[in-house]
């Protein structure tokens, strides 16, 4: 398989597609065509690495990773990804459980099997491959623990001082020698264009060997079809129904993995995205005009995004929104519907949802009876509520259980330092961290 930009330009291998991250021309990569299955072409597949690796070995054709893929998919699903019946939804209606990772996360998928890739593709304990991610929260923990103790590879992970959660701030500070955290005096897009001109920058470049592992990378992508995949066999092959998604939405990663998953004729049905007070997706849909804007601060804080990026690769795939708004549906959940869908939900369910799982038990309540009943459906929790214990405890009442994956991680001595936003700071602090850089 090769892989092209969103704004054309020329083929290239799916390796270069995930070293580069981004495509020259500015554009995101994406598969010049994609594979179709059967349901039949999973039968020998039982567990999700088998499904993933079926699903796909079509993309690793020609990549020198051809051999290794189930090596990596091993390596990335190391946890489980169930679906859960919702008691109040019967049969019909189940939680899709992506939060069992390091950092309870769906992010922790992608970024897993990024640095599985990236490990055996530019691992060089001689010059190691130094990736830099600025973060408002999620996203750099999952990188961090991706690429903690892994040869060859650093980290240095940037954030913005007082703006992320206690634990959140844990998780992105507790790693080994190869990940370097650092606090900036600054806001999240201090970080961002700190990463920017360190990228660009000659006499960094001539110390270190620069990558960044940002959501738009390919690499983050692929993996997070799987599941949609392993979930949509079972459900029909138990039912003989094709299992409507759910899915809360930000930058539209987690999204257009499904909806490339039902390309590719998994036995998918509806797809709904659910949107926070960020209405960028939602008003594209009504009014036909794709207007990006500066985002707002929500409840479901890793949801905040103005300007998906992700709706470049989406248009390219799929098509304009006159198209897409026929085959995909969306809404948007404001903060107060947010707390109330937590309250729905640990009353219903019997257990607590994170910020951002509540925008689609909201959206799924909002369904008319003739969706509701047409289709079984499945919510997607992107994270678990104890990451966000200060919105979700008042709320029900009574403490999140800590899940092990995040009570091992906090129980890690945490460790950090803290720099201005500007690149002397930046070169000072790598340069004594990374003695031999
Ligand atoms: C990143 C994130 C989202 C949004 O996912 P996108 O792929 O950006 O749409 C939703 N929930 C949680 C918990 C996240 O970390």
């Amino acid at each position: 398989m090769r892989f092209v930009s969103t704004r054309g330009g020329p083929e290239v291998s799916l390796d270069k597609a995930l070293v580069n991250g981004i495509a020259p021309d500015g554009g995101l990569y994406v598969p010049v065509e994609l594979p179709t299955f059967s349901v039949d072409d999973f039968t020998a597949a039982a567990t999700l690495p088998e499904v993933a690796i079926v699903l796909l070995q079509p993309f690793f054709t020609d990549s020198s990773l051809r051999d290794e893929l189930a090596d990596v998919l091993a390596e990335t699903f190391s946890f489980p990804i169930p679906v859960t019946p919702l008691p109040n939804g019967g049969s019909r209606a189940g939680l899709l459980e992506l939060y069992h990772g390091p950092t309870a996360a769906f992010k922790d998928v992608g970024a897993g099997f990024l640095a599985a890739c990236l490990t055996r593709l530019e691992g060089d304990e001689s010059l190691p491959l130094t990736i830099l991610v600025a973060t408002s929260g999620d996203t750099g923990g999952a990188v961090a623990a991706a690429f903690n103790e892994r040869p060859g590879m650093r980290v240095v992970v940037l954030f913005p001082d007082g703006r992320v959660s206690a634990r959140q701030a844990h998780q992105l500070t507790c790693w080994s020698d190869n990940v370097l955290s650092l606090t900036v005096s600054g806001a999240f897009d201090d970080c961002q264009a700190l990463v920017k001109s360190a990228l660009a920058d000659d006499v960094l470049n001539g110390h270190y060997r620069f990558s960044s592992a940002n959501s738009i990378n390919i690499g983050r992508l692929l993996p997070q079809a799987t599941y949609y995949a392993d979930a949509s066999l079972r459900h029909f092959r138990e039912t003989g129904r094709k299992p409507g998604f759910v899915i809360p939405t930000g930058n539209l990663g987690n999204a257009l993995a499904c909806i490339m998953a039902r390309e590719m004729c998994l036995p998918i049905g509806p797809i709904v995205l659910a949107t926070n007070a960020n209405r960028t997706i939602p008003e594209y849909f009504e009014t036909l005009e794709w207007i990006p804007r500066a985002s707002v601060q929500t409840l479901a804080s890793a949801m905040d995004v103005g300007d998906p990026s992700n709706m470049e690769r989406l248009r390219n795939i799929i098509g304009e929104a006159d198209v897409l708004r026929d085959c995909l549906g969306v809404l948007s959940v404001d903060d107060e519907q947010i707390e109330a869908s937590i309250r729905k939900d640990f009353a219903e369910f019997g257990f607590a949802t994170c910020p951002h799982t509540a925008t689609a038990s909201h959206t799924w309540r909002q369904f008319d009876q003739q969706l509701r009943t047409a289709n079984d459906w499945i919510l997607v929790a992107t994270a678990h509520p104890a990451k966000f214990e200060t919105v979700v405890e008042p709320l029900i009442g009574e403490a999140v259980p800590l899940p092990d994956e995040l009570a091992a991680i906090l129980s890690r001595p945490s460790r950090c330092e803290s720099i201005e936003p500007d690149l002397r700071s930046l070169a000072a602090a790598m340069g004594a961290h990374f003695a031999d850089g």
